[in-house]
Order: structure tokens, then C-alpha cells, then sequence
């Protein structure tokens, strides 16, 4: 089996991730841009985690076959200092056309504050401005439903963007419905504690029969699974799916919706 991880923090983790993932299958990895852990103090912090993303961690992963792409953004957990976002926004343009560039993500909500969403809309801007492909962030718990129906809305408003080139990361089932209404891609996140596990994943896939929907561990920092994606083809193949619908979820759907990005494509 192959699959493509399609949201993947790697900065965060180990190289024996990498090594586990290839074993595993994995011929690519996608990593939107995030929060550290930490605020990053000024423009300057971005600007150095952006050369990481385009120029350090496309080498780690090609030691182990794996074709590394990303994501660029400022993420909605720093976006409260409007001003600092907006310095750093001014910063991605020079990086859209570095050779692993997919777009600009996670862009999103974290609190669903007034200063998230004015920093959401100038994101919008700069990926509408730069044609550039979106991936995004959806809050959790309590805020996920008002939150998702936020950037909807924010996206909605922008004519130019469209949907099939949006995909909206970290649905659930009561916000999954909203996004593929809209048009656009939905991803589910597959985390030990929080967010969905498998069987809820594939609860959803059979629903929705896994069309623009795609699966991602979304490790980083915290308490995460880098292997969550081969761990819940496996949990399919349990539950009776065949090969190919297992392949599509895993494989063709992110492959499919990423070679909208000339970079994918010609890496592919
Ligand atoms: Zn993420």
C-alpha cells in the first residue's frame, strides 16, 4: 500500500518518523505551516521557519524516499497581534514560488475572535492575490461548528476563490455535512485523544462515500500518531473494504486534490 500523509508536522518530530512513515508506505508529506509551541516574538521567527519548511525539511524527508511539500501562513493561535500578522503575511509571497510550496495553510480560526477573522480575511486575500491553493484549520470542541460556519462564510464572500480548491481540515460529523455542501475538500484528523479516531473516520467515509474527503494524522508537538493514516487503512481492510476504496481515500483522493498545485504535479 502507498499513501500520501497530507498534513504532517514534521519540524516536530523525530527522524525515525520519517523512517517508520516510508516503511509504512508514505511517498509524500504535506506540512502546513503552525504554531510553535510557543509565540514567536517577531517577523523574523517566520522568516526562519519558512526557509525550514522550503529548504531543511524537503532533505530530511528525501534520506527516506519521501517527497516533502508545504504550506504558508501565519496560524490563527498567533493571529490576536493583527499587526505582526500582517508583517508576516507580507513575508510568504517571496517563498509561493519555492519548489514544495502547495499554497497557503492552515489559515483558520483557533478562538473565533475578531482579530482571527480579520487575519483570516487578509489570508484569503493574499492566496486569492497569488492564486494559490487553501488548506484550513477548523477550532475544536465547543467552537468547531461556529467556527467552520465562519470561514465558510469568509470564503464564501471572496468570488474568486474557488471551492474546489479549498479543503477544510479537521471536520467531524457535525461540520463535515457544511463542507462538502460548499464545494469544497474535507479532512479528517485522526488523533489518539482528541479530535476522531478511526472508526469514526471511516463512520464518515461509508457515509459520505469518500468522495473529496481525504485522512491525516496531523502530528506535531503534542500527543499525536504519525502512522494514523496506515493504521486506519488497516482498520477499512478490517471492516471490509476493498483495495481500491482504500487507495482512493489514502492515495488518489489527496493526490487528486494536491495536483491542483503545479509543484505536486511536477513532482508527481
Ligand atoms: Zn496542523
Amino acid at each position: 500500500m502507498k499513501y500520501i500523509e497530507p498534513h504532517a508536522h514534521m519540524v516536530s518530530r523525530v527522524t525515525d518518523d520519517y523512517e517508520r512513515m516510508a516503511v509504512a508506505g508514505c511517498v509524500a508529506v504535506c506540512e502546513p505551516a503552525f504554531w510553535a509551541g510557543y509565540d514567536r516574538s517577531a517577523p523574523a521567527g517566520f522568516a526562519d521557519y519558512f526557509c525550514q519548511l522550503t529548504e531543511h525539511e524537503p532533505k530530511r524527508a528525501a534520506k527516506f524516499g519521501l517527497k516533502h511539500f508545504c504550506w504558508l501562513c501565519i496560524n490563527s493561535k498567533e493571529a490576536e497581534d493583527v499587526k505582526l500578522a500582517a508583517e508576516v503575511i507580507a513575508l510568504v509571497p517571496e517563498f509561493l514560488g519555492r519548489p514544495n510550496v502547495l499554497g497557503v495553510g492552515e489559515i483558520g480560526l483557533n478562538k473565533n475572535s475578531r482579530n482571527e477573522l480579520q487575519v483570516l480575511e487578509m489570508q484569503i486575500e493574499l492566496a486569492a492575490t497569488h492564486r494559490q491553493l487553501i488548506l484550513v484549520h477548523t477550532p475544536h470542541l465547543e467552537d468547531k461548528w461556529k467556527g467552520t460556519r465562519l470561514i465558510l462564510d469568509a470564503l464564501k464572500n471572496d468570488r474568486r476563490i474557488r471551492p474546489e480548491r479549498v479543503i477544510i481540515d479537521h471536520v467531524e460529523e457535525h461540520t463535515i455535512g457544511m463542507v462538502l455542501d460548499a464545494g469544497m475538500w474535507a479532512g479528517m484528523t485522526l488523533y489518539p485523544q482528541t479530535k476522531c479516531t478511526p472508526a469514526r473516520a471511516i463512520d464518515m467515509l461509508e457515509t459520505y462515500a469518500g468522495e473529496r474527503l481525504w485522512l491525516n494524522s496531523a502530528c506535531d508537538w503534542g500527543v499525536s500518531d504519525p502512522l494514523a493514516v496506515p493504521k486506519t487503512a488497516l482498520e477499512m481492510k478490517r471492516r471490509g473494504h476493498l483495495a481500491a476504496a482504500i487507495d482512493k481515500v489514502v492515495y488518489q483522493n489527496p493526490r487528486k486534490f494536491l495536483s491542483q498545485s503545479a509543484h505536486f504535479k511536477n513532482a508527481f
